[in-house]
């Protein structure tokens, strides 16, 4: 099925699928077309979360955030964007030295935050989010999700994911639903752009799986061969974890 879905991709490459009915929310941008190209378009942040990682595009140097957060009954709280300040703070820390997101946190009780991001945290930011949450248990729930893994070859990496994992945070790959969840409606986009979007969040599924279960114990992790079958083999421990 995996493999299916990307010969697909490969066939719908040049065709544009007209939805007059739906809002555009994200311009659509053409396969060619770089993330930095995008900046005149009319919502940049969204557009560098929605690219990072995609095939054919340069990827941003920066790191975008969406905090968001829900009251025991689903009622929206808080939601404030944050970037990083190169070579000064991630923007995870960012985030966490922010007074209007303590407010909300301290001020509420069985609140759920979801953290959208383009990049995985890395491990000082992991640390860093596994002890605001451990401290922090008016917290029912922490979801954090993302476009692209950062960095993820080096150990200490994949160390921070499987802490926060550990410690009960939720981690997950963007797609088609959390996607509409931060203002983005894949379905208004040229479907080639879709395909291109969604094979990266498979792929990013695919890699944080390996990462999560099985890392440690892969001996081969460069062929192409496992990557499709450990992707396929762990799609459903992910949508049900
Ligand atoms: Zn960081």
């Amino acid at each position: 099925m995996y493999k299916t879905s990307r010969w697909n991709s490969k066939q719908g490459q040049g065709q544009i699928q007209i939805r007059p009915a739906l809002t555009i929310i994200v311009r659509a941008v053409s396969p060619t077309t770089t993330v930095e190209d995008t900046y005149h378009s009319e919502d940049h942040f969204l557009n560098y979360l929605l690219w990072t990682g995609v095939k054919g595009t340069k990827w941003p140097n920066r790191t975008y955030l969406i905090a968001t957060m829900k009251s025991s009954y689903g009622e929206g709280i808080f939601n404030k964007r944050f970037v990083n300040i190169p070579s000064i703070k991630d923007a995870e820390a960012v985030m966490l030295c922010d007074d209007d997101f303590d407010d909300a946190v301290t001020a509420h009780h069985d609140i759920e935050i979801t953290l959208t991001l383009n990049y995985s945290p890395c491990s000082k930011c992991a640390d860093k989010l596994r002890d605001f949450y451990e401290n922090h248990r008016n917290i029912r729930n922490l979801i954090i999700q993302f476009s692209f893994l950062y960095r993820i070859r080096e150990e200490k990496n994949q160390f921070g994911l499987r802490n926060l994992r550990e410690a009960g945070v939720t981690l997950q790959a963007m797609n088609a639903n959390s996607w509409r969840e931060v203002g983005v409606d894949l379905e208004s986009m040229a479907s080639s752009d879709v395909d291109r979007i969604t094979e990266r969040d498979e792929d990013t599924e695919g890699m944080l799986n390996k990462v999560l279960f099985t890392y440690e114990s892969e001996q081969d992790q460069d062929t192409s061969d496992d990557y499709d079958d450990l992707s396929s083999r762990f799609h459903s421990h992910l949508i049900f974890w």
